[in-house]
C-alpha cells in the first residue's frame, strides 16, 4: 500500500475540530469521515492515493457506550447503515477521534478499535476495501490507512491537507539530510517545515511554455517533490525567447517531455510525470491532474482552463491560474510599442476565491469559439459573428521577462499559501493580482460578486459525484474504487 494523501475542506476540518473539542467534560469524541479514494497511477511518480473527504458524521450519543478524557467505546451495530452507504457510494470509511489530554500517537486501544471496524466493514463490503484513521491531538492530525487484506498493517499518510488559505498541512515527513543543503536558503527564509510541506505536495503544471516552464523549473529547485507536466504542444522556434530548459535541438519535440528531461537533469529530488495530451479530451491526462494537490494553469487555452476551473471543486484542489494580457500599438515612428501589459495570478480554493468565469478570465462564448475553431480552423470572424461567438481573452506578446516574472510571482504565491509572508494592501484581492509591467504597479480587478455563479457561489461542483469524469461522457468513466 502506498503513502496516501488525505484532503479535507476547511469547513470539514473546522466542523471536525469544533465537534471533537467540545465535549463538556473534556472526554474523547469520535466522528466518521467518508472519503472518496482516487486511486490513480501516474508514470514516473510513486503511487499515492488521494482520499478526499466527502462527508463528516459526528457520532450520535446513541452509538456511544462510554467515554472519558482517555477512552472512547462505541457500538458497532448502528454503524452498519454507514457501511452500507460506503459500498453503495464507493466511499472509504474513516474513523476519527481525539486525545484531549494527548498523546498525539495512536494507542494500542486505537489499534484494536480500527481492526474491529475494518473487519466488520470488510465482512460486509469485501476484501478490496481500505480504511482511514485520523487522530486529533495537540492541535495536529495524525493519520494512517489500513487495507482489509492486511488489517494489522498500518501505513502512515504522506500528509493531511486542509484546503484553506493558508493551506494547513499535517503529518508531512521531515527532510532527510541529503536534501537539506539544496534547500538551505528556502529553510533560512521560511523555516524547515515550509520546505518539508512543499516537498509533500504533488503539483500539476498544465502548459509548459512561457509561464509553465519557468514555474516548473523553479518549483522543482524550490523543493516540490512531484510534478506532473501536461501539454500536448510541440516546441516551436518562436517559443525559444521565453521558455526555460528547452533548446533549439528540442524544436518539433513535445515540450512537456523535453522539460521533464531537463528537470530530471537538474539533479534535485523532484520526480516528474508527463502527459503529452489534453485534459479536456484524454482521460489519462485528467486523471493525472486529479491526482495533484495543487494545479497551476499555465495555458492560454480556454477549454483547458474551463476543465481546471471545475476540477478544483470536484477534486478539492488549490488552483493557481496564470495569464498575461496587453496591447501593442504602433507609436509615432510606426514601430510597435507596449501600451499596456500585465501578468495575472488567480488563486482559487474550493471554498474561497472567485472562479475563473467570475474573474473574467474565461467566458462561455470564448470556450465555444475555441471548440468550433478546433473543428474548423479556417472559420472566419464573420462566421463566428453569425453564431454569436467571438474570440476572447487578452492579447499577450509573449516576451520572456514578463512571462517569467508572472511565473515567479505565481510560485511566490504558492509559498505564501504554505507560509504566509505577504501583507496585502486593502486594494488587492488575494484571489487575483495583476502585475502591471508598464505602469509599475500591482492591482486587482473588481470582484464580480455573482450570487448566481454555479462554481464559486452555489458550489454545484464541490465534491461532485462523478459517473463520467467531471460528468463529461467524452472523458469516460473512472472506476476509482480499486
Ligand atoms: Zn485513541
Ligand atoms: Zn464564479
Amino acid at each position: 500500500m502506498n503513502a496516501a494523501r488525505l484532503t479535507l475542506l476547511g469547513s470539514q476540518h473546522d466542523e471536525l475540530v469544533n465537534y471533537l473539542e467540545a465535549h463538556p467534560e473534556g472526554n474523547e469524541r469520535a466522528a466518521i469521515v467518508l472519503f472518496r479514494r482516487l486511486h490513480i497511477s501516474v508514470d514516473g511518480l510513486p503511487d499515492s492515493d488521494r482520499y478526499i473527504a466527502q462527508d463528516v458524521i459526528p457520532f450520535d450519543e446513541a452509538w456511544i457506550n462510554s467515554s472519558s478524557p482517555t477512552h472512547f467505546d462505541f457500538k458497532l451495530a448502528p454503524l452498519r447503515e454507514i457501511f452500507r452507504r460506503c459500498e453503495e457510494e464507493k466511499l472509504v470509511f474513516g474513523f476519527i477521534h481525539n486525545h484531549p489530554e494527548g498523546p498525539d500517537e495512536f494507542s494500542i486501544k486505537d489499534d484494536e478499535n480500527e481492526i474491529t471496524l475494518l473487519r466488520a466493514i470488510s465482512n460486509r463490503n469485501g476484501k478490496d476495501i481500505t480504511f482511514v484513521a485520523m487522530l486529533w491531538a495537540n492541535n495536529v492530525w495524525k493519520a494512517r490507512v489500513r487495507a482489509a487484506a492486511m488489517p494489522e498493517n498500518t501505513v502512515p499518510v504522506r500528509h493531511t491537507l486542509v484546503t484553506t488559505d493558508p493551506l494547513k498541512i499535517y503529518g508531512y515527513k521531515e527532510s532527510s539530510e541529503d536534501h537539506s543543503e539544496t534547500h538551505k536558503r528556502g529553510a533560512a527564509a521560511f523555516g524547515q517545515p515550509f520546505v518539508d510541506m512543499l516537498q509533500s505536495l504533488r503539483v500539476g503544471v498544465v502548459g509548459t511554455g512561457g509561464t509553465g516552464s519557468p514555474f516548473a523549473t523553479l518549483g522543482a529547485r524550490a523543493g516540490i517533490s512531484e510534478l506532473v507536466l501536461i501539454d500536448d504542444d510541440d516546441l516551436a522556434l518562436s517559443n525559444l525567447n521565453r521558455v526555460r530548459g528547452l533548446k533549439r535541438g528540442d524544436v518539433g519535440d513535445k515540450k512537456a517531455r523535453k522539460l521533464k528531461d531537463f528537470i530530471d537533469d537538474i539533479g534535485v529530488s523532484v520526480k516528474v510525470g508527463v502527459c503529452e495530451s489534453k485534459i479536456d479530451s484524454d482521460p489519462n491526462a485528467l486523471d493525472a491532474l486529479a491526482s495533484c494537490d495543487v494545479v497551476v494553469g499555465c495555458t492560454d487555452d480556454f477549454i483547458g482552463r474551463d476543465v481546471m476551473n471545475i476540477a478544483l471543486y470536484a477534486y478539492a484542489q488549490l488552483y493557481i491560474d496564470l495569464g498575461l494580457g496587453g496591447r501593442v500599438m504602433d507609436d509615432k515612428t510606426g514601430q510597435p510599442g507596449l501600451r499596456y501589459h500585465f501578468g495575472r495570478i488567480s488563486t482559487i480554493l474550493p471554498e474561497s476565491g472567485e472562479c475563473l468565469f467570475c474573474q473574467g478570465v474565461i467566458h462561455e462564448k470564448w470556450i465555444q469559439t475555441q471548440l468550433l475553431k478546433r473543428e474548423n480552423p479556417n472559420i472566419t470572424k464573420e462566421e463566428l459573428k453569425e453564431r454569436y461567438l467571438e474570440d476572447g481573452g487578452e492579447e499577450a506578446p509573449g516576451v520572456g521577462p514578463f512571462t517569467s516574472a508572472t511565473a515567479d510571482f505565481a510560485l511566490a504565491t504558492l509559498f505564501d499559501l504554505i507560509k504566509p509572508y505577504r501583507r496585502y494592501p486593502p486594494v488587492l484581492r488575494k484571489d487575483m493580482i495583476q502585475v502591471d509591467f508598464v505602469n509599475m504597479e500591482f492591482r486587482s480587478r473588481q470582484t464580480k460578486s455573482d450570487n448566481e455563479c454555479p462554481y464559486c457561489r452555489h458550489r454545484k461542483f464541490l465534491l461532485m459525484k462523478e459517473t463520467y469524469r467531471l460528468k463529461r461522457p467524452v472523458l469516460g468513466k473512472r472506476d476509482e474504487y480499486v
